[in-house]
């Protein structure tokens, strides 16, 4: 009987592989296995075995499998093989998409030079034939020999042995070394069998030497949403703990841990960014010690491969600290996936593909695993809000701060009425100066918000309104002043700024508009005595760390930052949190924008006044009537989310729809356009006129010479999913001759953020 199996492998195609299994490897192909096998033209690609069948394809010669890479046991454990079946079909991408985030680098090689190898030691040890001898025996032997008794006498010493019982402790070859003159007398010695070489696995990952605190009692308060957490939890899977800022989340978590650890389960805590949270994670550590491992994609392939294995051990880590590709380690008894800062857009994957969102796909797996899902946030996502209220998930809130500290004191400043009384200085009002200042002659510390990195918006003729751009986007460029650079924020391609306009040549170049730069050397021209950091996506992630720790100690009294510095940081001295310019998000034409507005300031906000003191807020906008910003004064989001549901409500949009995205690329603009044409007229008439919007040109229709156009799907929530995935594929195969034709490029990106 001839055996196939179907093999996913890491090439973005829509599909399993089907291969032979040599008769030789049919006890050891199974399901979850990786495996190597030929693919193309003299290539070789490592693949996880998806399954195993009869069925021998009848359009084409399968090759054969040369290769098992693993031993006794698979590297994929049969539910991750559902959740990659899960992904590739939820998020429209291949399970070979999904396969390379899935497996460490380390775990799927190339060749088998590049294959993931155990650390090893090298260490020496008497052998056999002199090992129950009494080392003065030994010894005795090689008295003509002193360089070599040397050699032993230095080995008895240092492994303590003990004849009566034989025993003795390791000695590494390193160590013996370090401690002979003559390494040629060592070779000799162990040439001679007096002693011998043997190899011994050793981790990579790093251990916790700190000392361990038990976790602080819970106040009253707080011990309610504990024990209503897990009252929740015996009817419903998934539960959101919607806790204002500084309400002691953290700790809450810690108990259910704690819990779970002690009935010999395993957590998963996520979190939306690891190099910024580095606070919860001293935290855990000082709870849990060794217990705890830290995941995250920047960890190194080695690491990560060796985390993966010790997770298949026999004793795995019990609680995983980890950034979204946590998601996918291999957990072989988990009880508990806590999510935290659920609402955080970093939980989804933009580019490349498998875009997914990791809460998601976190509650998708906690239910093969048969796991309890907690979400928690100050700021809840609206979708997760709403499975709250509709009684989906089970609903705990908690809102009060630790303390019982005030939340703090939000002041609007209405930008246009301050520009008016020419009141502005660049981007601050006399109440955020005065506000800063105040807040410095205490001796205390600020916090200042601001979402544009880099100098300043654009760089601008002031004769002709020509504005410089990217000759591969569409984009204008943003002038960073610290490398005096033009930089394309799309593609990161960066240009010398033009003095002199090629449009009209004239030399009165200015820059407009305001980034965190810029923002700093005016607050330092205002308040010279400011010590002050900026925090951006241009600060390099090794530096995070420090600028985190200088501001903790007082070094830097002023933080400057983009939406980076919202998450998660607790600082105890922080008395003021500033908004320079709230707008920028609001205005921003998309759906979520009031929502994201309300989240990012309401999560800089709970920054301020952490301790004793209540804290100080000033919000900066032209528009201090518009919604997010009355209710973020009046501190009550359910009144904000009730207000934008109905407007959801009215115009379909999700958590009442689902939406996808459908981008097409190419070359041309007009192939583009009429293959997205063909494409919107299948969808349209299988979803209906409503549900299809395009095909458009995306706000950036160009980036990197490839011309985009985009489709939105608009799908009732009610209609089964899988129904809308199938209809999707029957679109494309029907448009697939003008697809390969002309060379585009589709991509698709479910539930976009
Ligand atoms: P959240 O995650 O809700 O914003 P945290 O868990 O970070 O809040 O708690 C805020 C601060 O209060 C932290 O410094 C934390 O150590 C402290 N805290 C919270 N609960 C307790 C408690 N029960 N005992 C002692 N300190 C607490
Ligand atoms: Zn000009
Ligand atoms: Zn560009």
């Amino acid at each position: 009987m001839e055996l196939y199996a179907d093999i996913i492998l890491p090439v973005p195609l829509q599909q399993l592989f089907t291969y032979g299994i040599p008769a030789e490897l049919v006890s050891s192909v199974t399901p979850g296995m990786r495996v190597y096998v030929p693919f193309g033209r003299g290539r070789h690609l490592t693949g996880i075995v998806a399954s195993v069948h009869k069925n021998k394809p009848t359009e084409y010669q399968t090759k054969d499998i040369i290769s098992v890479l693993d031993g006794e046991t698979p590297m994929v454990l049969p539910y991750q093989l559902k959740l990659i079946e899960w992904i590739s079909r939820y998020y429209l991408c291949a399970p070979g998409d999904v396969m390379k985030v899935l497996l460490p680098g380390g775990l799927r090689p190339e060749s088998r030079q590049t294959a993931y190898k155990p650390k090893t030691e090298c260490f020496v040890r008497i052998s056999g034939k002199w090992e129950t001898a009494h080392p003065d025996t030994v010894l005795e032997e090689l008295k003509k020999h002193p360089k070599q008794q040397d050699i032993l006498r230095k080995y008895y010493e240092l492994s303590c042995f003990n004849h009566n019982d034989n025993s003795y402790k390791p000695v590494s070859k390193r160590l013996l070394q370090e401690q002979i003159e003559s390494k040629s007398a060592l070779q000799t010695v162990i040439k001679n069998n007096y002693l011998e070489l043997y190899n011994v696995e050793i981790g990579r990952l790093p251990q916790y030497r700190g000392k361990l605190i038990e976790p602080y009692s819970l106040t009253p308060v707080q011990q309610e949403a504990f024990e209503g957490i897990k009252n929740s939890f015996k009817d419903k899977n998934i539960s959101l703990l919607y806790g204002v800022t500084s309400s002691g989340k953290t700790e809450i978590y810690i108990k259910l841990i704690k819990e779970q650890l002690e009935q010999g389960k395993q957590v998963l805590y996520l979190l939306p960014e690891i190099a910024l949270t580095t606070q919860i994670m001293h935290r855990l550590q000082q709870v849990f010690g060794d217990k705890l491992c830290i995941y995250h994609s920047n960890c190194a392939d080695n690491i990560r491969a060796e985390i993966w294995q010790r997770q298949l051990s026999d004793n795995p880590f019990q609680l995983i600290l980890g950034a979204r590709s946590a998601v996918m380690l291999p957990f072989r008894d988990l009880g508990l996936v806590i999510v935290d800062e659920e609402h955080e857009t970093a939980y989804k994957q933009e580019d490349p593909a498998p875009r997914y969102n990791a809460r998601n796909v976190a509650i998708i797996m906690a239910s093969m695993c048969k796991a309890k899902t907690l979400l928690g946030s100050a700021t809840p996502s609206f979708e997760s809000f709403a499975n709250a209220v509709w009684e989906k998930y089970g609903f705990i809130t908690l809102n009060q701060r630790y303390n019982n500290v005030e939340l703090p004191d939000v002041q609007v400043v209405d930008i246009a009425e301050m520009q008016k009384k020419k009141y502005m200085q660049g981007l601050f009002s006399p109440q955020m100066t005065e506000a800063v200042r105040e807040a410095l002659k205490s001796g205390e510390q600020v916090i200042l918000f601001h979402n544009r990195r880099g100098y300043s918006g654009t760089v601008e003729c002031k004769e002709c309104g020509r504005v410089q751009k990217c000759s591969c986007c569409d984009v204008s460029l943003t002038y960073h002043k610290n490398s005096d650079m033009a930089v394309c924020h799309y593609c990161g391609r960066k240009y010398k700024v033009e003095h002199v306009c090629p449009e009209c040549g004239s030399q009165n170049i200015v820059e407009r508009g305001y980034g965190t730069e810029r923002v700093a050397e005016q607050l330092k021209l205002l308040i010279p005595e400011a010590k002050i950091a900026i925090m951006d996506s241009d600060t390099s992630k090794n530096r995070y760390e420090d600028i985190i720790r200088d501001f903790q100690d007082g070094i830097t009294n002023v933080l400057i930052g983009t939406q980076m510095i919202s998450k998660g940081f607790d600082f105890d001295n922080v008395s003021t949190v500033g908004v320079l310019q709230a707008d920028s998000m609001m205005n921003l034409p998309d759906f979520r924008a009031a929502e994201r507005t309300y989240q990012l300031i309401a999560q800089v906000t709970g920054r301020a006044g952490r301790r004793e003191k209540r804290g100080k807020v000033i919000i900066q906008t032209r528009q201090p009537e518009h919604e997010a910003i009355k209710q973020l004064e009046a501190n009550n989001y359910r009144a904000f989310f009730n207000n934008q549901m109905e407007e959801r409500h009215l115009f379909a949009y999700p958590p009442y729809s689902r939406i996808t995205t459908i981008k097409l690329k190419g070359k041309y603009a007009n192939k583009v356009e009429a293959v997205a044409e063909s494409l919107c007229c299948i969808l349209r008439k299988h979803f209906g006129e409503d549900s299809i919007l395009g095909p458009d040109a995306p706000m950036v229709s160009k980036v990197n010479m490839l011309h985009i156009r985009s489709i939105i799907m608009k799908i009732d929530h009610k209609i089964n999913y899988i129904q809308t995935r199938q209809m999707i594929d029957y679109a494309l195969s029907c448009i697939k001759t003008e697809i390969q034709n002309q060379d585009i490029r589709i991509s698709f990106d479910v539930d976009p953020l």
